[in-house]
C-alpha cells in the first residue's frame, strides 16, 4: 500500500457505513455495502459473514476479485453469498466505487403492489423517472433453489445490466440508473463514493415511505388512486445535482450519529482518537 492511499481512511468510512445503514433501517441483519479497492481497481472490499451493525474493526472485511467473486485469499473467512450484486456492478460500470443493497420495508411494497417508485421529493431526484426493476423468476432452471439471492456472476450481471438503459453504449463507466428494484427481494443502488451511494439509499427508502403516506391520505379522503404529484423530469435534474453538492453534510451528521450509539464500534475511529 503507498502511503498515501485513501485506502485506510475508506475502509474507516466503510465500517461507519454499516452502522448509517443499519440505524436508518435501509439493512437489519442482512443487506450489504461494499467499496472498490482505490489502488486496485479489479478488487472490492465488503464486510463478511456479520451483521451490518456489528462490524467495527477492518479484520471484519474481505477483498474479492471483481473478475469472479473469489476473495483475494484463499482462506478467507465467510462471506455474503450476495456478493456477486456488487462485484458485477463494478465490473460493468467502472466509475462506481460503491454498492449497497437493502431489503427496505418502504420500498418492497412498491413492487409487491406493482406501482411505479418515483420522486416525490427534492431529495430524492436520482431517482430519475422510471425506476427499472429486476426479475430473477425467469432466469431459473428447474433445478434451481429459488430463493431470490443473487448468488452467482450470471445473476449478479443479469442484475447489473438494469443499471444501464437500453440505449446506453456497453462501455459506459457510469449507470444510467442509480437504483434498481428486485423483485420479491429489495433493490441496489450505487454511487462515485461511499457518501453517494449512502444518500441515495436513505433517501430511495424516505422517499417510498413518503409515497405510500401520500397514497394512504388520498385513499382516506375518497381521493381515488393515482393523481400523486411527483418531480418533472426538470426538477429530477435540478434536485440530483444538488444532492450530489450536499450529500458530504448529511455524512458528518449521520457518522456523528452513529458514534453516539454505544451499539457501533468502529475501532478504526476510536484508534485516529486517540492520536
Ligand atoms: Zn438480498
Amino acid at each position: 500500500m503507498a502511503p498515501s492511499s485513501p485506502l485506510p481512511s475508506l475502509l474507516r468510512d466503510l465500517i461507519t457505513a454499516n452502522h448509517i445503514l443499519h440505524h436508518a433501517s435501509i439493512v437489519d441483519g442482512y443487506g450489504h455495502i461494499s467499496i472498490r479497492h482505490p489502488d486496485q481497481p479489479s478488487v472490492y472490499i465488503m464486510a463478511g459473514y456479520l451483521a451490518p451493525a456489528v462490524v467495527s474493526t477492518p479484520e471484519d472485511l474481505i477483498e474479492y476479485h471483481i473478475a469472479d467473486g473469489a476473495p483475494v485469499d484463499p482462506n478467507a473467512k465467510k462471506g455474503y453469498s450476495e456478493r456477486f450484486i456488487h462485484g458485477e456492478v463494478f465490473k460493468r460500470f467502472p466509475g462506481v466505487n460503491c454498492v449497497i443493497h437493502s431489503h427496505s420495508e418502504a420500498v418492497i411494497p412498491f413492487m409487491v403492489a406493482g406501482v411505479p417508485l418515483k420522486p416525490a421529493f427534492h431529495m430524492a431526484g436520482f431517482l430519475g423517472s422510471s425506476v427499472p426493476t429486476f426479475d430473477i423468476t425467469p432466469l431459473y432452471t428447474s433445478t434451481s433453489q429459488r430463493d431470490m439471492l443473487v448468488n452467482s456472476v450470471p445473476l449478479g450481471a443479469a442484475l447489473a445490466s438494469h443499471f444501464a438503459s437500453p440505449t446506453s453504449p456497453a462501455d459506459s463507466a457510469l449507470p444510467d440508473n442509480l437504483v434498481v428494484l428486485m423483485r420479491h427481494h429489495g433493490f441496489t443502488t450505487c454511487g462515485q463514493s461511499i457518501q453517494d451511494a449512502v444518500f441515495r439509499a436513505i433517501y430511495a427508502h424516505k422517499n417510498a415511505a413518503i409515497l405510500s403516506n401520500a397514497a394512504t391520505l388520498r385513499a382516506a379522503h375518497g381521493l381515488g388512486s393515482g393523481g400523486l404529484d411527483f418531480l418533472d423530469e426538470e426538477g429530477m435534474k435540478g434536485c440530483r445535482k444538488m444532492n450530489e453538492a450536499t450529500a458530504d453534510k448529511a455524512w458528518r451528521g449521520w457518522v456523528e450519529e452513529v458514534r453516539a450509539v454505544s451499539l457501533y464500534r468502529n475501532v478504526m475511529l476510536e484508534e485516529e482518537e486517540k492520536q
